[in-house]
């Protein structure tokens, strides 16, 4: 396949640059300036098979969502692979990696994730890798044999200081502290979820008091999981970590001084779209389409993380897909209703738009926050996060000129509960290919020719899944 006339954003390049991109076994095989090769020979240096004119396009690496709660198998009344890839397809990403904690059982031996890629593989669309768990629950002697198990199948490890959940629970200190020196010698990061659970028992018991059995309030929820928690929990986590501090990753980062003080250190973190497009004043209008935890901070935040995933002390963003059905999410009271929003498929559109388009990011950095930083992160560099020769050909295709207006009737997830609802993003993905197969795009775009002739693109009003689930390819750390 030959991708012609495109405005590409290439690693190092602080502009586009219009190319013809030449596939084939679904690796990108060259790249070459437009103008180079003639304009209908359907060749870059003799590639063989379908052209596409994709004029007034632009193409990206395929976006890499490192956080997703898929739930298979186990809670699959939330999400699913098979609507989890898709709605990631959708929204131009090209690799996914779910969490430990929120499939059952839980992956915590290399039996569990046996058991859940015989599931979850002949459904996956996109391409995926899994991370392993440290769940509190088990002895140090099960830890030790979490982390040889998994390592050579895993592309890190997640543990949590707080817990709501059953089937997975937070660990002590002295657990974290062996988590990631396991991690370290495993040569994986760590992942954690940082909320000091001390600083949020005293906060919810005073909030309990105030109450004193009325109802409670999304002031309430907001003010139970308070910014000092965070701050706390990542000053705890770099300590325990020591010199192995390079191992630490912090998930869905909210709180910006919690953000600059784990970059300080040589750990890493992310944050999410929602804690840079939304804040605690935004919780009386959307209520539970808003709920996450951690919540979404005070306003001052959002302007601030942008500012540190600007300057790279934000490694890169996640969506924390985390879907929930109605019956789960609007219980009618904050503080039950089910924390998570099914994200996955807003993230590109969204960091598109109001990072690159809007300027708060360059070239270079919108492209660490989309796919390179995680790719590099998690061992997945040399194959996935790049348009670059010998990489896999995972790419969406843009049109900037088109707006995407966010329509939960459209969302591929199980859950359709998005506090996304209703916005507009400048420009609009045609079409996304995994390993140089359409897996997401207007049958219009894909259209197929004799070989040689020159498809016109034109971005879907629609667009539709095309690829055949199972598609997705399961990926290991060093996966070239
Ligand atoms: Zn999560």
């Amino acid at each position: 396949m030959l991708i012609r006339n495109v405005l590409a954003a290439l690693p190092g390049e602080k502009d586009f640059r219009k190319v013809d991109i030449a596939v084939s076994g679904g690796k990108i095989r060259e790249i070459v300036e437009a103008e180079a090769s003639a304009p209908d020979s359907g060749s870059a240096g003799g590639a063989a098979g379908e052209a596409l004119d994709a004029s007034g396009l632009m193409a990206f690496p395929g976006a890499i969502d490192p956080h997703v709660h898929f739930d298979e198998p186990g809670f699959t009344h939330r999400e699913d692979f098979a609507h989890g890839t898709a709605e990631a397809a959708r929204g131009g990403v090209t690799t996914v990696v779910d969490m430990p904690c929120t499939s059952l059982p839980p992956i915590t031996d290399a039996a569990a994730l046996e058991n859940k890629l015989s599931i979850v593989g002949k459904k996956a669309l996109v391409d995926f890798a899994f991370f392993g768990g440290f769940d509190g629950a088990i002895s140090t002697e099960e830890f030790e044999r979490t982390a040889r198990e998994l390592a050579p199948k895993v592309v890190g490890f997640k543990c949590y200081t707080i817990s709501g959940m059953d089937s997975f629970r937070a660990v002590s200190q002295d657990q974290l502290a062996l988590a990631i020196r396991l991690c370290a010698e495993a040569g994986r990061p760590l992942l954690l979820h940082a909320e000091d659970p001390g600083i949020i028992a005293k906060a919810q018991t005073r909030l309990a008091a105030v109450r004193c059995g009325k109802a409670s309030s999304w002031k309430d929820y907001y003010a139970s999981r308070p910014m000092e928690a965070e701050i706390k929990a990542c000053s705890t986590a770099v300590a325990a970590a020591g010199g192995n501090a390079a191992f630490l990753h912090i998930v869905h980062a909210g709180t910006a001084e919690a953000a600059a003080l784990v970059a300080a250190t040589g750990a890493t973190c992310e944050t999410c779209a929602h804690y840079l497009a939304f804040d605690e004043e935004d919780f009386e209008r959307l209520g539970p389409a808003l709920k996450t935890a951690p919540p979404v901070k005070e306003p001052s935040q959002k302007a601030l993380l942008w500012r540190l995933l600007a300057e790279g002390k934000i490694s890169f963003l996640t969506s924390d897909h985390a879907g929930a059905p109605d019956s789960e999410k609007f219980t009618g009271d904050p503080l039950t209703a089910y924390g998570g929003i099914p994200g996955t498929g807003t993230l590109f559109p969204y960091l598109l738009s109001e990072g690159l388009f809007a300027k708060r990011l360059n070239l270079p950095r919108f492209l660490e926050a989309s796919s390179g930083g995680a790719a590099r992160r998690y061992g997945l560099d040399g194959a996935k996060g790049a348009l670059a020769p010998g990489y896999d050909a995972d790419i969406v295709l843009v049109d900037p000129e088109a707006v995407t207006t966010i329509d939960p009737a459209r969302m591929f997830s199980k859950s359709h509960i998005t506090p996304f609802a209703g916005m507009r993003f400048a420009g609009r993905i045609a079409g996304t290919f995994v390993r140089g197969s359409c897996v997401f795009g207007s049958t219009r775009l894909l259209r197929k020719e004799a070989p040689g002739r020159i498809t016109e693109a034109k971005p879907p009003e629609d667009g539709k899944i095309l690829a055949e689930p199972g598609s997705g390819r399961f990926l290991t750390w060093g996966y070239r």
